[in-house]
C-alpha cells in the first residue's frame, strides 16, 4: 500500500515547522511552509538552513527539486486548497510562566475565511490544555476540524525522530479527522494513539516533565555519589538493567536546558497549580536543576581560584544545550558562562556549531586548540564528539594549569592523570 498524497500547509517554519514540512514532503505529501520571517524564507529557499540538523538540508533540497516542498511568506497562498494546516508556532513562556499562545490566536484569526470546507487544522505547537477547543471556537467554522498532534522530535536528531517517531499522538473530537491525521504518517510505520484533545495536550507536557525530572534525579544522584564516594556512572549502569527504569536518559551532566524542557516544565507547574492539583515533583525538578547549574559553576570557580594564576584563564568547551544542534536556547552553558564572566576577566569559549544570542558577549575562538591554549581550567559543558576525542598529551602540552572539569563524563581520568592532568566530574 502506498501513501496517498495530501496538500499540507505548515504555518511557522522554525525548528519544528521546517523539519515537519521537509519530512512530510519526503513522505510524499505536497507541502507549503509559510513564515512571517522573510529573511528566513529567502534563506531556506536558496538552500541555506536557519538551523543545523543532520539530513535537513538534503531533505529540503530533495523536496524542492521534486516539487513536493515550497516556501512562502503569504499565508493565503500557503493554505489555498490545503487539506491540512499544521500550526508549528512559538509558544514561549508568558509573564505568569504559562505558554503564551498569542501567535496561534493571531494565525487562527487570519485563517478565518481562508480555508476550504473540510480542512483540518493540526496543532503541533506545545500548548496548554483546552487550546484545541479554543482554536475550534476561534475558527468558528463547523466543517473545519481541529486536531492536537504534539511533536516529540529531539533537537540533534530531529529528522530521524520525525521519520521514526516512538508514537504519533492525535487528540480529536471527530474520530474521522483524527484518523486522517494519523494516516498522514503512514510511511513512518509508527503506533498512532488517538485520544481526546486534552489528553493529547497533557501527554506532551507530562513527557517533557518526566524527562526533565529524570535528569534532575540523575544529577542529584551524582552529587550524592560525590558525598558518599560512589561512582555515579557505575550506579546508573546498575540502574539501567531494570526495565522499569530504562536504559536511556541516565547520563549526568551540567543540567537540562533547551527550547522545551524549561518552558514546558514551568507551564505545567502553573497549569497544575491553577487546576488545584499542584505537581510539586516538577517544581522540585526545576529547583534541583538550578541548584545543579550553581554547583557546577562553583566547581569551575573553585578550580580557577585555586590555580596559581592571578587572572586565571577559564576555557569552556561547548555552548549548546546538547550536541549535534546549534541551538543555545536556555543552555546551562550560557548560564554558567554568564556567572563566570561576572567574576573572571579571562573566560574563553569554543563550540563547533553554537548559534549564540547577540545579547551575550563571548570571547569565542574558532578552534579547540586555541581554546585550551594557556587555560588554567578547562570545563566541558556539551558532549560534542571532538571533546570526547581529546588526547591527554595534546591537552597537557597546551594548558597552563592542570584541572579539567568534565561536566559530560567524556574523558578517561587515568589516561589524563598519566599526562599530569586532573579530571573532575561530580560523583566520580
Ligand atoms: P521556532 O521559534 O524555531 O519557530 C517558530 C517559527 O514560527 C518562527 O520561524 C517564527 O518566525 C514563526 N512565526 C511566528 N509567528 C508567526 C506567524 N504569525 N505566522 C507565521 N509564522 C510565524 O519554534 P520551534 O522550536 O519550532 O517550536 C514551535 C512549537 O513546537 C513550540 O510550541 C515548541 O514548544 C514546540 N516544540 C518544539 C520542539 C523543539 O525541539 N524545538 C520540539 C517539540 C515541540
Amino acid at each position: 500500500m502506498s501513501q496517498t498524497q495530501h496538500k499540507i500547509a505548515v504555518v511557522g517554519t522554525g525548528y519544528v515547522g521546517l523539519t515537519s514540512g521537509a519530512c512530510l514532503a519526503h513522505l510524499g505529501h505536497l507541502v507549503t511552509c509559510v513564515d512571517v520571517d522573510e529573511t528566513k524564507i529567502k534563506s531556506i529557499s536558496s538552500g541555506v538552513m536557519p538551523i543545523y540538523e543532520e539530513g535537513l538540508a538534503e531533505l529540503v533540497a530533495g523536496g524542492q527539486s521534486s516539487g513536493n516542498l515550497g516556501f512562502t511568506t503569504s499565508l493565503e497562498e500557503a493554505v489555498r486548497d490545503a487539506e491540512f494546516v499544521f500550526l508549528c508556532l512559538p509558544t514561549p513562556p508568558g509573564a505568569d510562566g504559562m505558554a503564551d499562545i498569542s501567535a496561534i490566536r493571531l494565525v487562527v484569526m487570519q485563517l478565518r475565511g481562508l480555508l476550504r470546507p473540510g480542512t483540518i487544522i493540526v496543532n503541533k505547537s506545545t500548548v496548554p490544555v483546552n487550546s484545541t477547543y479554543m482554536v475550534q471556537e476561534l475558527i468558528n467554522e463547523p466543517s473545519v476540524d481541529v486536531v492536537s498532534n504534539p511533536e516529540f522530535l529531539r533537537e540533534g536528531s530531529a529528522v530521524h525522530d520525525f521519520l521514526h517517531p516512538d508514537r504519533i499522538v492525535v487528540g480529536c473530537t471527530n474520530p474521522i479527522a483524527g484518523e486522517r491525521v494519523g494516516a498522514l504518517y503512514f510511511g513512518t510505520r509508527s503506533p498512532v494513539l488517538v485520544t481526546d484533545p486534552v489528553s493529547a495536550e497533557s501527554i506532551k507536557y507530562m513527557a517533557n516533565a518526566f524527562l526533565a525530572m529524570k535528569i534532575s534525579f540523575v544529577n542529584q544522584a551524582a552529587e550524592y555519589c560525590d558525598s558518599v564516594g560512589a561512582d555515579v556512572i557505575e550506579v546508573m549502569k546498575g540502574l539501567s538493567f531494570d526495565p522499569r527504569i530504562g536504559q536511556t536518559f541516565l547520563n549526568p551532566g551540567p543540567g537540562w536546558g533547551g527550547s522545551c524542557f524549561p518552558k514546558d516544565t514551568k507551564a505545567l507547574v502553573v497549569s497544575a497549580t491553577e487546576s488545584g492539583s499542584p505537581m510539586t515533583l516538577i517544581e522540585e525538578a526545576i529547583n534541583a536543576n538550578l541548584m545543579h547549574i550553581d554547583h557546577i559553576t562553583r566547581l569551575i570557580t573553585r578550580a580557577a581560584e585555586s590555580s596559581r594564576a592571578s587572572e586565571p584563564r577559564i576555557c569552556l568547551l561547548g555552548l549548546t544545550f546538547k550536541a549535534n544542534t546549534d541551538d543555545t536556547r536556555e543552555s546551562p552553558a550560557l548560564a554558567i558562562h554568564q556567572r563566570l564572566v561576572e567574576h573572571f576577566t579571562n573566560v574563553v569559549v569554543y563550540d563547533p556549531l553554537a548559534k549564540v544570542p547577540e545579547s551575550h558577549i563571548f570571547n569565542r575562538v574558532d578552534s579547540l586548540v586555541d581554546a585550551i591554549r594557556d587555560a588554567d581550567v578547562v570545563a566541558i559543558l556539551t558532549e560534542w564528539s571532538e571533546f570526547a576525542e581529546l588526547q591527554p598529551d595534546l591537552v597537557a602540552s597546551h594548558m597552563r594549569g592542570d584541572t579539567i572539569i568534565d561536566g559530560r563524563y567524556l574523558l578517561n581520568k587515568q589516561d589524563f592523570a598519566a599526562a599530569g592532568l586532573s579530571v573532575i566530574s561530580i560523583g566520580r
